[in-house]
């Protein structure tokens, strides 16, 4: 991708209303443009980061064998009538009239849609195991949208719904989220903690917040130090076989860690001192189980295996798509900009020409950019006509894991400079050998 062709609108002052680094960064960077309170566009470079991330949940989703597939925005109140959410959810659900006079809303969740479509569906206990899961946009009328898309009023989840004859069934399926939650964060760069949570207006005994700790979360965390130098790593894992599922839940979870929400005083005294911990996280994901709850109101039923006629076990399980984006900033910038993680770097690598129009600097560049693509990685190329002082910033500040710096200077040499974003260093090697390096 050349730059004078693509759309960046990189912000030269830093946006006065942005009170956090991700969010100043955002906007900096040309990645989202507010259109009103807590709603945003995603522009081309934002979107392509929010597309990075999808695809992460999407394929450890499946991995885990949860089947994708998608349903509406808006749905009709008489569902959350039956569930008796319907007034429990308050202001926070944005209501919508059609022209019928028909109770509409924008979903905030999908539990209740998801359920009425499988109790249509499910009859038999064959069909299950069965979890099924959409990334989709939602809406929650926040008092408080702030910190860009981190807290915006309409986000992007992933949630999934799992749905079992049994309680030890829905229970694998908690676990295995558990695991596939871990596997996906650690691909974004990201160490999320699971912390015992408080289950809140959805209800049910079992549940988990994946937090990522940093100084501007909203949530006061307390953990035992050493779980942050647990890692999942590239360990196999088999996802139907419980004891594997339960051993990792087991690891992950065993040490104290929790939110102000169910934080234990008493408990927290038993870690000694030394390893006792109290900082600020950002949610950036929540598993549940909460039992037959919403089956038995929607009536989702099946026949077990004796003939008779049971409730479905069902939990739900939730991944902040969007407010992923400021998480992974939060956690990885300095002051000069984003330092992308490789696994969710917009473009991998950014050519800087610094002598655009010398005919051999631009023809090498040419020939960069060409080949780099032709190895399946994606590039920036930074073609315009300005000083290399600028064009450095702009690569600071938007964070690719490696720059390319091809000026007439070193091309005497037969060089050009390969530089890491992470560590600051730079290298000089044949352009071939940067090729190579990265490819
Ligand atoms: P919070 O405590 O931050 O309000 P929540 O507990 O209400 O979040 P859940 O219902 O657990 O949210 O939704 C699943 C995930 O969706 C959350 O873990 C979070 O990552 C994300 N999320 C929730 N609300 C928002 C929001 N207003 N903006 C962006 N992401 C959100
Ligand atoms: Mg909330
Ligand atoms: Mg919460
Ligand atoms: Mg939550």
């Amino acid at each position: 991708m050349r730059l004078t062709r693509y759309f960046l609108p990189v912000l030269k002052e830093t946006p006065a209303d942005a009170q956090i680094p991700s969010h100043r960064l955002m906007l900096r960077a040309g990645m989202i443009r507010q259109s009103a309170a807590g709603i945003y566009s995603w522009l081309p470079f934002g979107y392509r980061v929010l597309q990075r991330i999808e695809r992460i949940v999407h394929e450890e989703q499946q991995r885990a064998g949860h089947i994708p597939m998608l349903m509406p925005t808006l749905q009709s109140a008489d569902l959350w009538k039956q569930s008796g959410r319907y007034d429990a959810y308050g202001p926070e659900m944005l209501r919508i009239t059609d022209r019928h006079d028909r109770e509409m809303l924008y979903g905030p969740t999908n539990e209740e849609m998801i359920t009425d479509i499988v109790a249509n569906y499910v009859t038999s206990y064959k069909a299950l195991p069965l979890t099924l899961y959409h990334i989709q946009w939602k809406f929650r009328d926040e008092v408080r949208p702030r910190f860009g898309v981190m807290r915006g009023r309409e986000f992007l989840m992933k949630d999934g719904y799992n749905f079992d004859l049994t309680k030890e069934a829905a229970l694998h399926a908690y676990n295995r989220h558990l695991v596939s939650y871990l596997r996906t964060y650690e691909r974004m760069g990201l160490q999320a903690i699971p912390m015992r949570a408080d289950s809140g207006p959805i209800g049910g005994d079992y549940t988990h917040e994946f937090l990522v700790l940093a100084e501007t979360g909203e949530s006061e965390v307390f953990y035992d130090s050493e779980i942050t130098d647990l890692r999942f790593g590239d360990r196999a894992i088999d996802y139907d076989n419980e004891a594997q599922c339960q051993a990792v839940l087991s690891e992950f979870t065993s040490r104290y860690a929790r939110t102000d929400e169910t934080h234990d005083e008493a408990a927290f005294d038993e870690v000694p001192e030394a390893r006792r911990r109290t900082a600020r996280g950002i949610e950036v994901g929540q598993i549940f189980y909460f039992g037959t709850d919403y089956s038995e109101k929607l009536g989702a039923f099946v026949q077990n295996e004796a003939g008779a006629r049971v409730p479905l076990h069902m939990g739900s399980h939730g991944i902040g798509v969007s407010r992923l984006l400021g998480a992974i900033i939060e956690a990885s910038h300095d002051d000069k900009g984003i330092i992308w993680p490789e696994g969710v770097a917009p473009f991998e690598v950014g050519l800087v020409n610094l002598r655009q129009g010398d005919a051999s600097t631009d023809s090498a560049c040419e020939g960069i950019l060409r080949e780099l693509e032709a190895k399946g990685l994606s590039v920036l190329y930074d073609d315009r006509d300005e000083r290399a002082g600028g064009k450095f910033a702009t690569m600071d500040l938007i964070g690719l894991p490696w720059r390319i710096t091809v000026g007439p200077r070193g091309l005497a040499n037969g060089m050009v400079e390969l530089t890491s974003r992470r560590t600051g260093e730079s290298e000089e090697m044949t352009p071939e050998w940067a090729i190579k390096r990265l490819s």
